[in-house]
């Protein structure tokens, strides 16, 4: 499946094709696949993963719906996010598993 006109950011291919993998706290951040799998982006639990092309609405709507959602954030160094309410913070179904316990 290619994703026309969607770029990888981070081998600059022009079309991603195969899964496009996009940022949800990175505005306009894709990565292809392979570039996914590297697993060096900070944000890697944060991914919204496309299996084929979608509108941008839809994408909107997709990312708008994670982003309300209140989560821990795995890593403490993102300050961007640090507007929820400290009430709201209790664990949500978001699969992180990598806190200290
Ligand atoms: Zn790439
Ligand atoms: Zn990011």
């Amino acid at each position: 499946m290619i994703h026309k006109d969607i770029m990888c950011n981070r081998c600059e291919m022009e079309e991603i094709a195969g899964n496009r993998y996009k940022c949800l706290l990175c505005d306009r951040y894709n990565m292809c696949q392979r570039c996914y799998s590297k697993e060096d982006h900070p944000h890697q639990e944060c991914f919204l993963r496309l299996a084929y092309p979608l509108p941008q609405e839809e994408i909107q709507h997709l990312v708008e719906t994670v982003q309300s959602v209140p989560s821990n954030k795995p890593s403490s160094s993102n300050p961007s996010q640090a507007t929820s309410n400290p009430n709201n913070v209790r664990q949500q179904k978001t699969g992180i598993v990598d806190e200290h316990t």
